[in-house]
């Protein structure tokens, strides 16, 4: 017998990746399947941002870079921190890393271990909780509610802080529910959490490019008292189309700074050179690609809400950020996660069953809307057969 760690028995995963593979599966056996379950922008790279890589690559980029990434990209996203939040980032803040989630995953191991509380939203990232177990330390979930439009409340999260509390993360505009965090209720969190000087917040904050109806982002970087304890975790995945290319940053306080990068010092060296020029194009390059990618999202969520409220059973909020739905199928007498598998293998629709998020996400099925408003309809219209044709399981 091999002897493991048994913090190993404990981590989670992410189903949407699980999903995404049986999808392909299916669609190999030359099944057609609509796949409204990854969530990752269905656009292409902007051409732009794709030439400064292979230039980068062609003027010999093709190293090793800082373990913080180079010094222009930094330079860069504070620039645009400060030009989009009004405010004062220095570039020796900034981290680049493979993404959003390694500033998850380094916060969480810098801040858990056994007898440590983590305060994480529920239903949230799964992978929140998947590390805060991993490092032994006891996950308390913040209730994210419907009847709070996917919000998360200052007053409920700040009851739920003890003298064990270490870090709270917060993620607005949020996945799975699209919900967004408006600046009363921040202002309020943040005075509340003046009160609790010892404890971190992350704030994972990749959505924030995708704000409809009128909401602006709020930034927690705008709040001077708890700067000096706040990690902001981003990224170019989302808002510029490039999952694929394993490119995020994080705004790291004080000493934590020097936690992350000898953590990345010891985990992945640096993030791919032409990868890091890529993103320094896209952030000094023309934004119009954003505008027309969100503009998009925004008409599709219409279509989506839309056909959403005429299932049988089903309700859904108006989602104001991310492109992420979160309907309401208490109704149609599914368990969700039932449901998700029975469109998957049945319907050859392919969506995440709520609990995938959190135990507050049973009742609720998460769709992305990053697919074209054809396969949207064609997927709700067979989500509609189904409702009306099969019993639930
Ligand atoms: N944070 C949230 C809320 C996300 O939904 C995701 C990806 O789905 C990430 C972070 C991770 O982003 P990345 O692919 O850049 O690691």
């Amino acid at each position: 017998m091999l002897k493991t760690v048994p913090a190993f028995d404990r981590i989670g995963e992410e189903n949407a990746f699980a999903v995404l593979a049986r999808a392909n599966a299916l669609a190999a056996q030359g099944r057609d399947v609509i796949n409204l379950g990854i969530g990752q922008p269905d656009f292409r790279t902007p051409d732009f941002i794709v030439e400064a890589a292979i230039k980068a690559l062609r003027d010999g980029h093709h190293g090793y870079t800082p373990a913080v990434g180079i010094t222009p990209l930094r330079e860069a996203v504070a620039v645009d921190l400060g030009k989009r939040f009004k405010v004062s980032v220095s570039p020796d803040e900034v981290m680049i890393l493979p993404g959003g989630k390694p500033t998850m995953f380094m916060s969480i191991l810098i801040f858990g271990e056994p007898g440590a509380d983590i305060l994480y939203p529920d239903p949230g990232f799964p992978i929140y909780r998947s590390m805060i177990e991993y490092t032994g330390a006891r996950p308390i979930p913040v209730p994210i509610r419907e009847e709070n439009n996917f919000a998360f409340s200052a007053e409920e999260t700040l009851e739920l802080i003890t003298p064990q509390t270490r870090l709270l993360i917060l993620n607005s505009p949020a996945n799975p529910t699209g919900g967004v965090t408006g600046k009363r209720e921040v202002d309020k969190l943040v005075a509340g959490l003046e009160r609790f000087p010892e404890v971190a917040i992350m704030s994972d904050e990749i959505y924030d490019h995708m704000v409809y109806d009128g909401e602006t982002h709020v930034c927690l970087l705008a709040y001077p008292s708890i700067r000096d304890r706040l990690i902001l975790l981003n990224g170019w995945s989302k808002t510029y189309a490039m999952t694929g290319w394993r490119l995020g940053y994080a705004i790291w306080p004080g000493k934590l700074y020097d936690y992350a990068r000898k953590l990345a010092v010891n985990l992945h060296s640096c993030v791919n050179a032409s990868a890091q020029y890529a993103g320094l194009a896209a952030l000094k390059g023309p934004q119009d690609e954003v505008a027309k990618m969100v503009a998009e999202f925004d008409r599709r969520r219409k279509v989506v809400v839309e056909g959403l409220n005429r299932l049988p059973g089903v309700s859904c909020a108006t989602p104001k950020g991310a492109f992420y739905a979160f309907p309401n199928i208490k109704r149609t007498g599914w368990k969700a996660k039932a449901l998700a598998n029975a469109l998957l293998e049945d319907a050859g629709v392919a969506i995440i069953g709520g609990p995938d998020f959190g135990v507050l996400g049973e009742g609720y099925v998460r769709l992305s809307y990053a697919n074209s408003t054809e396969n949207i309809l064609r997927a709700l219209n067979r989500m509609g057969e189904f409702l009306t044709s099969r019993k639930a399981a």
